[in-house]
């Protein structure tokens, strides 16, 4: 996949609210509506520009610009599916608009095969969440910091090592979360762990005990504390079916139930937690304190991973031949399996000002109509 050039519409194929999920909806998404896809990629698209010209990060604001002689607007397939190549892509599964959605859902459906492998041969899955009680001047890098050391911690020891063969442990998938709300920046984590056989209720409550104890008293030792309720929540995955549920809790910790969504909270004032593209939606919009939040954030997940499995875990459950499998880089710039049934050539000079203009999202959208009625054409004169 290394070097192939990816979809454009791919990031525009799960609408904002699921992209992000640990488990992926099930069965996959249906191509939405021409008129959604257009209106996710217009959002994308400004919120991408905005970060062009004031991000941190180098890759962000460098992401989509020219890095070859020609950059092609190719659209495949029955579904017009739009592919730009000759461009970079900076594949921050945090801090883009266009390439995090894509990341995560090449991310979500590896989850997926792995976790129906899992059930399907006789596995059992659990589905954990930890977080930590912060005020709301505690710093992000700081929280989310302690909850990654909060997990090595659980993960390691004598007593791990002893729990890890009662419960014949394969190892888990984990995705870091964050979310804003009046409290500050709310740090969290979602982790599906797999067992090789099934796990008894007894087995739980000794899991759970576990986490409670070492991760309460790290976090006690840092001037933090775990909540007694919803510091630990576990729950058995019983089947594929089981993952709507989970869904619905993860939809909102990383893009929101849609930034247009989120717009009409703001006008109700109803609003209690963000995602951070919500914060880069109000910054967007001159709110200052929105953008020095997801700068604190954007500093915050910095080359961090945003979900990663356990060592030797791809390769049991077939989703991968080696631990690494395919990189951010990989699923950021994956190719649509359809052949391209139109394109244009642009010069990069001309792709540069259009970027920066703001016109990409308006240009892949004249090249689909082009595309469909092109096709159209075809079967007229038929
Ligand atoms: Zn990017």
């Amino acid at each position: 996949m290394v070097g192939q050039e990816p979809p454009e519409e791919l990031e525009n194929g799960p609408p904002l609210g699921t992209s992000g999920n640990l488990l992926p909806r099930d069965p996959p998404s249906p191509v939405p509506e021409a008129s959604a896809r257009v209106k996710t990629r217009a959002i994308r698209y400004a919120l991408a520009r905005f970060l062009w010209t004031r991000s941190g990060l180098k890759s962000v604001r460098l992401c989509r610009v020219p890095v070859s002689d020609v950059v092609r607007v190719g659209i495949h397939g029955s579904d017009f599916i739009a592919h730009i190549s000759g461009v970079a892509r900076c594949s921050s599964p945090w801090s883009c608009p266009l390439c995090a959605p894509r990341v995560r859902q090449g991310r979500a459906e590896e989850i997926e095969q792995g976790l129906r492998f899992a059930l399907d041969t006789g596995m059992s899955a659990l589905f954990i969440s930890t977080t930590l009680q912060h005020g709301s001047r505690d710093p992000l890098a700081q929280t989310f910091d302690l909850l990654r050391r909060g997990h090595r911690l659980i993960h390691s020891g004598k007593h791990w090592k002893a729990l890890h063969q009662s419960l014949d442990y394969a190892g888990a998938i984990r995705a870091w979360e964050i979310t804003h709300g009046r409290n500050g920046f709310h740090p969290h984590s979602h982790e599906l762990a797999l067992f090789e056989g099934q796990v008894s209720d007894d087995q739980i409550r000794a899991l759970e005990d576990h986490y409670t104890r070492v991760y309460g008293r790290f976090l006690a030792k840092h001037g933090l504390y775990l909540h007694p309720v919803h510091g630990i929540d576990v729950r058995r995955v019983q089947s594929a079916g089981d993952l709507a549920g989970y869904l619905t809790k993860m939809d909102d910790s990383t893009w929101g139930a849609g930034l247009e969504l989120a717009r009409q909270d703001l006008k109700t004032g109803k609003r209690q937690s963000q995602t951070p593209f919500e914060l880069l939606a109000d910054a967007t919009d001159g709110d200052l304190r929105a953008w020095a939040l997801w700068r604190e954030y954007e500093d915050a997940t910095k080359g961090k991973r945003a979900i990663s499995w356990s060592r030797g875990l791809k390769a049991r459950l077939l989703v991968a031949t080696d631990d690494q499998g395919a990189t951010d880089e990989d699923l950021a710039a994956l190719a649509p399996d359809a052949d391209e049934v139109w394109g244009i050539d642009l010069p990069p000079k001309t792709w540069a000002a259009v970027r920066m203009a703001g016109g990409i999202a308006e240009l892949i959208t004249m090249c689909e109509q082009e595309a469909r009625s092109g096709q159209k054409e075809t079967a007229d004169a038929e």
